[in-house]
């Protein structure tokens, strides 16, 4: 059985080596000259290839972010800067013979189904390599093309942005601080990006302040005891509680946990309800960066003035120099005819995250569309293990109505808190 794996991070590289190890013959089509996807590091941006700030440190532990038959060495450190993990990834790739299976420098961009679909569910899939088109015929499809390839500025939600003097741009632009040099610094948005673009802005600019609608829970990386985070919350008996305690307790269990280290409350970070299916951010610096003054939380943006902003509930104007929209991704996958996956409001509709739920045969999977409570590979690896295995048929899913109600359920908890969303369920989309 063909398979066509398309992308060559960490997604493409488990799943050709899942391929592999079930006796299938994988092809991964990479679009970039390297692997390593978001994780190779490079001073310039690439389009549909995330990028990384220089300072980037993972905010997994290495022990809960290898995969199952491949630890990092010892002497890697717990939470691992980018060039590590894409060292890690090497080694992986190397020690298990995947780069022979890699095409590099080849761009998947179009993946059709064949017109005897219903029978045989082969795609008909088109690369471009030195702008030339090449066709195949695979049995198999894997979309291995990453969370992160569009970044999102939704500049209709920030009235008064056009007449905005200053200088603006998105989180995924952004490489090192010096830009942020003696300037009054607004980070748009509290995720993972806002926090570490603010702490880092924090030391060379003349004031910082970050922007968030919602709050959010903040966790050190070091946790209770010294150990990491994920160490601390991803055990069998938080993950028990997390899953089975009845919303309110486990909620309260939650917020007494994560506040033992400082009130939220007092610090402006308490998160609204709605939040509370997002992923944390880790930050071991910002709450004395708060308490120090390097750092001012507001609420959200009200509008923009020609060289100030104006937040919400605050009358009056902050002066601003520079503005970095750390307001995430969109998930799109070109190459694919909108059916195939349809992403709305930043939810691909996808079982179980991974399968459409309307193809007459089960031979397409999308990897990695997935945010988990800690790292993401050995997620990623379950995912391929199983997609694989549908594809040759010795798993299978279950009837497409009930992976419709499983979708829809999923979709609503994305936009609405209901108390019978599980608190920080294991994973989120998008
Ligand atoms: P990517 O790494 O994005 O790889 C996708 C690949 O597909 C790229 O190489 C791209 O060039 C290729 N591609 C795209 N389109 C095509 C095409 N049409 N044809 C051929 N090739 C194509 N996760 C963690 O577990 N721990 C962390 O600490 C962590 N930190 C993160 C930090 C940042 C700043 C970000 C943005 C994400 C972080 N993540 C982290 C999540 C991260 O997405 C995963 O760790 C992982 O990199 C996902 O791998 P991927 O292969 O799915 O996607
Ligand atoms: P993100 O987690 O999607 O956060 C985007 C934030 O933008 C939201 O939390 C929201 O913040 C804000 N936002 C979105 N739309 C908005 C709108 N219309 N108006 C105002 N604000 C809006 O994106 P990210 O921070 O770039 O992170 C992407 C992924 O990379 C995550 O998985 C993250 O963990 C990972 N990451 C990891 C590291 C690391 O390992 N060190 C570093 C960076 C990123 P508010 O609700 O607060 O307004």
């Amino acid at each position: 059985m063909r398979v066509a794996v398309v992308g060559a991070g960490v997604s493409g590289l488990t799943a050709t080596k899942c391929c592999m190890d079930e006796g299938l013959e994988p092809t991964c089509f990479e679009q970039s000259q390297d692997i390593g996807g978001l994780w190779r590091y490079t001073e310039h941006i690439e389009p549909g290839r995330p990028s990384l700030y220089a300072s980037v440190i993972s905010n997994s532990s290495k022990e809960l972010s290898a995969f199952s038959d491949f630890p990092y060495p010892e002497d890697f450190p717990v939470f691992l800067p980018h060039a590590k993990l894409l060292d890690y990834l090497r080694r992986y790739a190397n020690h298990f013979g995947i780069m022979e299976h890699i095409k590099l420098g080849t761009t998947v961009v179009s993946i059709r189904k064949r017109p005897d679909f219903a029978t045989t569910g082969q795609w008909d899939v088109v690369t471009e390599a030195d702008g030339k088109h090449t066709s195949y015929v695979f049995d198999a499809v894997m979309v291995c093309t990453g969370n992160f390839p569009e970044p999102t500025i939704p500049l209709h939600s920030f009235p008064g942005i056009k007449r905005f003097k200053g200088q603006y741009f998105h989180s995924r632009q952004y490489k090192r601080p010096d830009v942020f040099k003696g300037k009054r610094v607004l980070v748009v948005g509290m995720g993972n990006s806002g926090v570490d673009i603010a702490v880092e802005a924090s030391h060379v600019a003349t004031k910082v302040t970050v922007s968030t609608r919602r709050g959010a829970w903040v966790l050190g990386r070091v946790f209770e005891h010294g150990y990491p985070w994920d160490v601390v919350f991803n055990t069998r008996l938080m993950s028990l509680i997390r899953n089975n305690l009845p919303g309110p307790l486990a909620r309260a269990l939650i917020n007494y946990s994560v506040n033992k280290r400082f009130n939220h409350e007092n610090y402006g970070l308490q998160p609204e309800k709605s939040c509370l299916v997002r992923e944390p951010v880790l930050n071991d610096d910002l709450p004395s960066y708060i308490l120090t003054g390097r750092i001012t939380i507001k609420p959200g943006v009200k509008e923009f003035k020609d060289n100030s902003v104006v937040f919400h509930d605050c009358p009056e104007e902050e002066p601003i120099d520079i503005v970095v929209f750390c307001t995430g991704y969109d998930a799109s996958f070109p190459f694919l005819e909108e059916k195939i996956v349809k992403v709305e409001n930043k939810h691909a509709c996808l079982y179980k995250y991974v399968f459409p739920t309307h193809l007459q045969k089960p031979t397409l999977a999308v990897l990695g569309l997935i945010r988990p409570l800690g790292g993401i590979m050995p997620v990623i690896e379950m995912q391929a293990r199983w997609a694989v295995r549908v594809f040759k048929g010795l798993c299978q899913l279950p009837p497409q109505s009930v992976m419709e109600k499983e979708v829809n359920e999923k979709k609503k908890n994305q936009v609405k808190w209901s108390t019978k969303v599980k608190m920080w369920p294991d994973a989120t989309c998008q």
